[in-house]
């Protein structure tokens, strides 16, 4: 049975749409229960109907026609009890309805099992027999699991037949939806950036010259097959014949009667040369991981190899990367700092990225840029993007797939009030950050990127209150030395020159991976990170440490976090470390001036927050790490879309621990700030304001939404609405009473605005 699942759910993902899918499913249910019908019924909540969309053995012109209510015969009792059904006289059931058009009268064996995906019933999958049978445990555990199944493949291959849905269809048909990364509104078309020598990541894109094209394949070929060869005779005295000749095998795939043929057929039907190679191969595998045969599916695994391999010459051999168009939509399966870095990032114009959710970094970048940007759209195949025309809406999360003027329209409007809302907020500028009651919260950025600072200072912020080093880190393709690093670090000082910076220490691992120091595990973000990569690692956190003493000789305001601590001996170690640099950098300026900065942890392990009586003896401040306290609190994967929708900074649980935090450094006349995402929402920062925290970080893009609702409430509302909010079992009842209160006070706009 499993080997039959396995390959159902290869010819499935290989369909090319959602219809042929459904259809290979009927087909191969009755193949392997060895009965006559097999159906499945989609869930069209619109209508409240379950509509039959695939079927064999049941009249084929009801596919798509028939349609029964939820409640409705057997069909609609599976969909209903969200279990499986197993009759052997189905005519004989209460339930049982007789559907005239369907032709089903004479079916006695009915089994049926609900298609389910993300708690909603999608479907049902059922299995018919004429004669009286009972269908037996395992035949029913296989129709349940292959259910199971196909709900994640229904759900993507509808995901793929929007991105092929005509123009005609309403929008609705043409929207996928994401998450959302940074607000704002984008219009424009898309560009897919690919990390190199990535084959599926290839769009479709038309050659510019076929000619051009096709003499840049078949060198990057010959170069291929030259390869090959090279590495044979390297391994004729290594390896024995039968070994030997798997290079034989490999050339063949690439001589000109192999694998070259297909390509230039799409090349010669338009594609260009990197879109036809993976055109080929995916035409190859399909074909050769529907073979049962092991030794097949391997040799499928061998074409890919050899593919990249080609890939590799082919990009060697561009001249340039894409230049960025006029609107363009930058398109890619994960953003990163180091993409970024690349692109002019004034020209951009909105983000896809297919991976990450709401407090992934790669929405933090974003929203640090100011770009408007969505994320979480697992699955989708981002080769079908290129040049698709895009609205984001980045406050819904939502993506609209080649809109109609109207749509445009529409969102253009949004976009414009968008922009009259910041130019209001702007008027706020230059006034305090301060309740109607005078008490005042200072406001700083968080940051790492230089093309962030100037918003920053714009805005008006009170300093840095979050500096992420690895930003840098993670642009360059080695570990930065302590002169790059004083530059560095000289530079984040110079752009704020009197206000306070704090430096997080080096803060990798998760999902923040150098390119040149790979931390590869099967948990990563519970593994090594932060703290514990730079502990382990002294030589690189002493000359990160020297390098900003150095940096800001002559100031003495200046701060060091310390990601990740969930333990007292780690900030013991850190401090010993620090103290070790401090002197060396004395020693080394001995005319100067070098202060000893203020140290803090960045409070985002929930070890730490019972730890914390201990560890504020040791620190002289504590900033929390909201983004990462709430993934360990709620475990929940900031980054895995399938279940980020658990992700709440309303939680009770999450505000549970931050007033313990309060509390107890309240009592041990502790600053406290909170860096996280959390702080940039505009509702949750009332409740940090009203849980009595000192001061709050977040992204420059948030700081005057944020400023204007301290502006806005008093100290002694806030307090009073947090302490009702903390009163409440559920976080949709802390957001529908932030959010009453800002309406009445008008605000609303704040809080579309505000993600
Ligand atoms: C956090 O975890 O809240 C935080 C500020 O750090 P990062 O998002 O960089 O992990
Ligand atoms: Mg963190």
């Amino acid at each position: 049975m499993l080997e039959c699942l396995r390959q159902i759910t290869q010819e499935v993902n290989l369909a090319t749409d959602t219809q042929q899918a459904l259809t290979i499913v009927v087909n191969r249910v009755c193949d392997t229960l060895g009965c006559e019908v097999s159906s499945i019924y989609l869930a069209d909540y619109q209508n409240q109907q379950l509509v039959l969309m695939a079927t064999r053995g049941l009249n084929p012109k009801a596919a798509g026609v028939l349609q029964l209510n939820f409640n409705q015969g057997i069909v609609g009792l599976v969909a209903q009890r969200e279990e499986p059904l197993n009759l052997d006289d189905a005519p004989a059931h209460p339930n049982f309805h007789y559907f005239p058009e369907a032709g089903e009268e004479p079916f006695y064996a009915f089994l049926g099992a609900p298609i389910i995906h993300q708690r909603k019933v999608i479907g049902v999958l059922v299995a018919q027999q004429k004669a009286p049978r009972q269908f037996s445990e395992s035949e029913e555990n296989f129709l349940v699991t292959l259910a199971a199944q196909l709900a994640g493949l229904i759900a993507e291959s509808k995901k793929r037949d929007t991105l092929s849905a005509p123009q005609s269809e309403s929008h609705l048909v043409r929207k996928l939806d994401g998450f959302p990364a940074a607000s704002g509104i984008a219009v424009g078309s898309a560009m897919v950036f690919y990390p190199p020598a990535d084959l599926d990541g290839i769009p479709d894109k038309p050659a510019k010259s076929i000619a051009a094209e096709v003499k840049r394949i078949k060198k990057a070929f010959r170069l291929a097959q030259n390869e090959i060869a090279t590495m044979k005779d390297r391994m004729e005295n290594v390896l024995g014949p039968e070994e030997l000749s798997l290079f034989d095998a490999y050339a063949n795939i690439l001589d000109k009667n192999g694998l070259i043929k297909d390509v230039l057929v799409e090349i010669e039907q338009g594609q260009w040369a990197p879109g036809a190679l993976r055109r080929a191969v995916d035409q190859h595998t399909r074909v050769f991981e529907a073979i049962e045969d092991p030794y097949f599916r391997e040799r499928a695994t061998d074409l890919r190899d050899l593919a990249r391999r080609v890939l590799i010459y082919l990009e060697n051999d561009r001249t340039a990367r894409p230049k960025l168009h006029k609107n363009a939509i930058l398109v890619a399966d994960e953003i990163s700092a180091g993409m970024l870095a690349e692109l002019p990032i004034d020209k951009i114009l909105g983000i896809v990225s297919m991976r990450g959710s709401p407090t992934s970094h790669a929405a933090i970048l974003a929203k640090a840029l100011g770009i408007p940007a969505v994320c979480g759209f697992d699955n989708v195949p981002i080769n079908r993007f290129e040049g698709q025309k895009l609205i984001i809406d980045g406050y819904q999360g939502a993506l609209f797939i080649a809109p109609d003027e109207s749509l445009v329209s529409f969102y253009q409007e949004l976009a414009k009030e968008e922009a009259k809302l910041v130019k209001n907020l702007e008027q706020d500028m230059e006034l305090p950050s301060e309740t109607t009651d005078g008490h005042n919260i200072p406001l700083l950025v968080n940051t790492g990127l230089i093309a962030d600072f100037e918003k920053s200072l714009h805005v008006g912020s009170d300093g840095v209150g979050l500096y992420r080093t690895e930003i840098p880190f993670l642009l360059r393709e080695q570990f930065p030395g302590e002169q790059e690093q004083i530059r560095i670090y000289r530079s984040v000082l110079e752009a704020f020159k009197d206000k306070s910076v704090t430096f997080r220490t080096l803060d990798i691992g998760g999902d923040k991976q150098l390119p040149y120091f790979p931390i590869i595990e099967d948990n990563p973000f519970l593994g090594w990170r932060g703290i514990r990569v730079t502990l382990d690692h002294p030589e690189i956190f002493l000359v990160q440490v020297k390098a900003i003493l150095t940096a800001a000789i002559g100031r003495n305001d200046i701060r060091i976090s310390l990601p990740m601590i969930s333990s007292v001996d780690e900030v013991e170690q850190s401090r010993r470390l620090i103290e070790q640099a401090f002197h060396e950098v004395q020693l080394a300026h001995p005319d100067e001036t070098v202060s000893m900065p203020e140290i803090g942890i960045i409070l985002e392990v929930p070890s730490a927050i019972y730890q914390l009586p201990f560890i504020a003896e040791q620190v002289d401040f504590i900033c929390v790490g909201s983004n990462d306290l709430a993934q360990y609190l709620l475990a929940v994967d900031r980054n895995n879309t399938r279940v980020s929708s658990l992700y709440s900074n309303y939680h009770p649980a999450v505000l549970g621990a931050l007033y313990q935090i309060r509390a107890i450094c309240y009592e041990q006349e502790i600053p406290l700030n909170l860096c996280g995402e959390m702080a940039g929402d505009p509702m949750a920062a009332l409740l940090l304001v009203g849980l009595g925290f000192d001061s709050l970080s977040m992204n420059a893009r948030s700081l005057l939404k944020v400023k204007k609702v301290i502006r806005t409430f008093s100290k002694a509302d806030a307090e009073a609405i947090t302490k009702e909010a903390l009163t409440y079992p559920r976080p949709n009842q802390v957001y529908n009473l932030l959010f009453q209160e800002f309406e009445k006070r008008q605000l609303g706009s704040l809080i579309r605005a505000g993600r």
